[in-house]
């Protein structure tokens, strides 16, 4: 959608991407011909330094990465999998790095009014149970599990206060 707000222009953060994060990136670049350039580093370092997956419009507010060029980022860096697309609700798709390069393996709080997406981690029994469920349903179908997804729904608290 066009929300083109020129107001609220927030001072672009200029959080560096991690260097594990970088040489990760660069290394799963490489065999697609595309390079880490200073904008794709920009738009990767918000999305690391963020606690929630961001809309591209706060992309765009946080990295200071002219409009177009942070879409065709995101779009470039979802194809070559290190960026994964959180859908929230209504089509407000949200962005985040792929697990394997944050290293953080979590989960997701969906707000299904403002469509605000958390990111939450699961107790170590609670994964331990996925997991085990998991294999054991699937043990006979030959399917390979890689890993798992697992959003929850609801109202966030100010959608709950109604403002
Ligand atoms: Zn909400
Ligand atoms: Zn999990």
């Amino acid at each position: 959608m066009a929300g083109v707000k020129p107001a609220s222009r927030t001072a672009p953060s200029h959080a560096a991407l991690s260097p594990a994060t970088a040489s990760a990136v660069i290394a799963a670049l490489a065999p697609l011909e595309l390079r880490l350039t200073r904008h794709r580093r920009a738009v990767l370092a918000v999305l690391e330094a963020s606690d929630r997956p961001l809309t591209a419009e706060e992309v765009v507010q946080r990295s200071g990465v002219p409009m177009s060029t942070a879409y065709r980022n995101l779009a470039e860096l979802v194809d070559a999998g290190v960026i994964v697309r959180v859908s929230g609700v209504g089509g407000g798709d949200r962005h985040e790095l792929a697990e394997q390069f944050s290293q953080h393996h979590h989960h997701h709080l969906v707000c299904v009014d403002c469509g605000i997406v958390t990111d939450f981690d699961a107790s170590a029994q609670l994964e331990k149970l996925i997991a085990r469920e998991v294999d054991t349903l699937l043990a006979s179908s030959g399917f390979q599990v890689t890993h798992h997804v697992f959003d929850v729904r609801g109202r966030c608290v100010s959608c709950q206060a109604g403002a």
